[in-house]
């Protein structure tokens, strides 16, 4: 479904990727691990066309999507859920909802996604009519990945999603993650949290100082020494 080869990117000609390739299959569970400023959000960035690479190609669906602007590569199915929530707080949770779905002008079509986010998360449902502003963290989480959701994603790119959450909201929201990528959403998951995120994901990579040093299956990698001593401190 998506073929990174060999992105570079930077900002203000300071370079954040240095050649970073990676492949994500139909329905996979993809997560790249790293720390703070390895490059993670900027692989992000660059998929969705908010960074533009310097140099590589992505290949999308079957398209080349590099150098298309934002709207283009959403209207595509490639939908970014950026980390920090953005969400609207002075709109309510429904409204934040139907912005997600700018992409189609179909009621019908809108109608049955919201039907299935509010499947997806009852909380949504349930607080329909509240302002975004109000909810906690997690909830706001939520929302953030229902929006995202609204817009019938192809692949989905979480950025952070479990950041500031506690314990038991980052299980219930890695429990959410496994649920949607059943109903057949690939999945691309960024995370600080390498254990959870190795353990959920079919595949991994792993990113420092803005190039992939290893890649594996999730096992694998939880099994490597490498990941061991740099990230789950073993
Ligand atoms: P974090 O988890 O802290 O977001 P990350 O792995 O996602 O880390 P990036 O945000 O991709 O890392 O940052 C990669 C590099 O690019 C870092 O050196 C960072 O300082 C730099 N960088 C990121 N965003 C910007 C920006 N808007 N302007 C300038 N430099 C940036």
């Amino acid at each position: 479904m998506l073929n990174m080869s060999n992105i570079s990117a930077g900002y203000g000609g300071v370079p954040a990727l240095h050649g970073v390739s990676l492949q994500i299959k139909k329905g996979e569970i993809v997560t790249i691990v790293g720390s703070n400023g390895a490059g993670k959000s900027t692989i992000a960035r660059t998929l969705t066309g908010l960074v533009e690479p310097t140099g590589g190609s992505i290949m999308f669906d079957g398209r080349a999507i590099e150098g298309l602007p934002t709207h283009e590569i959403v209207a595509l199915g490639l939908i970014h859920v950026p980390e920090g929530r953005h969400v609207f707080g002075k709109l309510t949770v429904t409204e934040n909802l139907m912005l997600g779905a700018y992409t189609t002008d179909s009621e019908a079509k809108t109608r049955e996604r919201m039907e299935y986010v509010r499947e997806m998360f009852p909380l949504l449902r349930e607080r329909s009519n509240q302002k975004a502003g109000s909810l906690s963290g997690g909830q706001q989480q939520m929302l953030a990945i229902g929006r995202g959701l609204m817009a019938s994603p192809k692949l989905l790119i979480l950025d952070e999603p479990s950041l500031g959450l506690m314990p038991k909201l980052v299980e219930e929201l890695f429990e959410a993650i496994h649920t949607i990528s059943r109903t057949g959403v690939t999945m691309l998951l960024i995370e600080q949290r390498v254990l959870e995120a190795l353990e959920l994901c079919d595949r991994g990579y792993v990113i420092q100082n803005g190039r992939i040093v290893t890649e594996g299956l999730g096992s694998e990698l939880i099994d490597s020494e490498m990941v061991r001593k740099a990230y789950l401190g073993m």
